[in-house]
């Protein structure tokens, strides 16, 4: 299955059963907003409850708030986004669409990345089990007139955009003929960088004093609540702040389902550490994000660290998770050591000490931060493309099955009575009630047994609980399981616990 099929099934599937809509389909769809649809929401809900269990309730030195997405406007100017949140954009005259001018760029790079490694198959296939890559890469004559092309593009961008010079990204683009994709005509505009803040205006107040954006991460919203946290919950350093929610972007071109919108959630957690010490904690941070990542059990080979070479303005070390989504390997989680650049710049323009006082030193400092930042929609996105299988069953039949990590399925058990009478669906009902309380368990008696385990298959439900006749004189039921589809018989005073040992939050942190 080629990447775009993978990802066209995936997105399909999701809205025939109610994890994702387009939004505001009746209208014909808003461009990359989507909305969560009754599974997709226990999904997603189900993936906040386990980071922030991870995260607050895990460790005693983390807590949890929720900031307003609104903040002050000096708030923007104090990070750097007014002045620095931008993307060179260029149109194409022809087509009149428009382009991330660095993408352009990458894209043209990455076309000559794709025929060196054509080159090192070739080498591959004719040297046999005598071909040494490495050897090959810095000694074929192809294969480094190609590579000093790439860097020659490489410098050239970088060296243009550190001074800021977009005529020199444009002349770049025309030397290198790149084309529109679109009406394959090379007649640009000139580039301009453009600001990815939403802004809107706030109650009545017009011009520049009413000015609010909508956030562009949910980072600034614990920054400028360093100082009520720390001294409401006598926090002492190092300690971290955790909090999920709403940020927006006005990315130029945003598309791959919910793996780039404009409106989206992030799960995000800074935690304050004495100078001088960001780099263990940068250290323990990377390697305990990962371990939370291999829990969930969707394949250690699905992920890998990209260390960052050109630093945010903020930083002094950074490095992304990345996952095998269906489009290939990209960003799903960033890990950074974002020094005390915003504290410091929040102290400046706010005129307000934040500060940490060392009763030990009886220093008083700036604290080092060191935050994992992951976006709720990408993981979403990682789970739901990781769990899609069709699968072809012995004797021919097939099924579509979603293996979503138990613990995080939206439905996590159905009870099915064998048919709807002789007190069949009385007795299941009788079941449900005793597992409701815990989890979210669904009842259903429509169609052959066999269509509804298929129904549960394609939504993920890692249980099904078939009450029949026997269950009414052994009270005993019987539990098949999704992946192997292997039934176990189970007395009724031990399901409860059955169930919670199956699919219990608990299962993800025992591991
Ligand atoms: P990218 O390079 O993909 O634009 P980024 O480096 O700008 O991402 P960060 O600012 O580090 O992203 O944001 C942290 C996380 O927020 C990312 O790892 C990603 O999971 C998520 N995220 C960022 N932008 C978007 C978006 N437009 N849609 C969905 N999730 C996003």
């Amino acid at each position: 299955m080629s990447a775009e099929d993978g990802l066209k099934k995936v997105i399909s599937h999701a809205k025939e059963y109610g994890f994702v809509f387009p939004s505001s389909e009746i209208y014909d769809g808003l461009s990359a907003a989507y909305d969560y649809g009754q599974l997709g929401s226990e999904l997603k809900n189900n993936l906040k409850h386990y980071w922030w269990t991870a995260m607050v309730r895990m460790n005693d030195n983390i807590v949890g708030i929720d900031a307003a997405i609104f903040m002050h406007p000096t708030t923007w100017k104090a990070s750097g986004h007014v002045d620095a949140f931008n993307d060179p954009l260029i149109d194409n005259k022809d087509s009149k669409k428009r382009y991330r001018a660095d993408v352009l760029i990458e894209e043209f790079v990455a076309k000559i990345e794709g025929k060196i490694n054509k080159d090192v198959a070739k080498g591959k296939k004719r040297f046999g089990d005598d071909f040494n890559e490495e050897e090959f890469r810095s000694t074929n004559p192809n294969v480094l007139r190609r590579q000093k092309k790439i860097d020659e593009i490489n410098g050239r961008f970088k060296s243009a955009m550190d001074t800021d010079d977009l005529e020199a990204v444009k002349s770049l683009i025309e030397d290198l003929e790149i084309a529109c994709p679109v009406s394959g005509s090379k007649t640009w505009t000139d580039v301009r960088q453009f600001n990815l803040m939403f802004k809107t205006e706030l109650g009545a107040v017009s011009g520049d004093s009413g000015v609010v954006y909508l956030r562009p991460e949910t980072a600034q919203g614990i920054f400028v609540n360093y100082l009520n946290v720390q001294k409401s919950g006598r926090m002492k350093l190092p300690f971290g702040i955790a909090q999920i929610g709403k940020a927006f972007r006005n990315e130029i071109i945003a598309r791959q389902f919910i793996f780039r919108m404009r409106e989206f959630e992030q799960m995000e957690m800074q935690f304050f550490v004495k100078p001088g010490t960001q780099e263990e904690w940068y250290n323990h941070w990377k390697s305990a994000r990962k371990d939370w990542h291999a829990s969930l059990g969707m394949g250690d080979e699905n992920y890998r660290f990209h260390d960052h070479i050109k630093l945010a303005h903020y930083a002094d070390a950074a490095c992304d998770i990345e996952f095998n989504f269906p489009m290939g390997f990209k960003e799903l989680e960033g890990i950074h050591s974002r020094t005390d650049f915003d504290l410091k710049s929040h102290e400046e323009q706010s005129g307000k000490k934040l500060r940490f006082f060392d009763p030990e030193t009886k220093e008083s400092y700036v604290p080092y931060v060191v935050e994992t930042s992951i976006g709720l929609d990408r993981l979403f996105l990682a789970v739901l493309s990781n769990a899609y299988t069709e699968e072809k069953l012995e004797g021919g039949a097939e099924r579509t099955v979603l293996r979503i990590p138990p613990a995080i399925a939206p439905i996590k058990a159905a009870v099915l009575p064998l048919i709807k009478k002789d007190g069949l669906p009385e007795k299941a009902k009788e079941i449900l009630s005793l597992l409701r309380i815990n989890h979210n368990v669904q009842y259903d008696e429509k169609d052959a047994i066999g269509r509804r385990y298929r129904r549960q298959d394609a939504i993920g439900t890692p249980l099904c609980i078939t009450v029949d006749h026997d269950t009414l004189t052994d009270n005993a039921v019987t539990v098949r399981e999704r992946d192997g589809m292997t039934q176990e018989r189970i007395a009724i005073t031990d399901l409860a616990a059955y169930v919670d040992s199956k699919v219990g939050m608990q299962t993800l942190f025992n591991k």
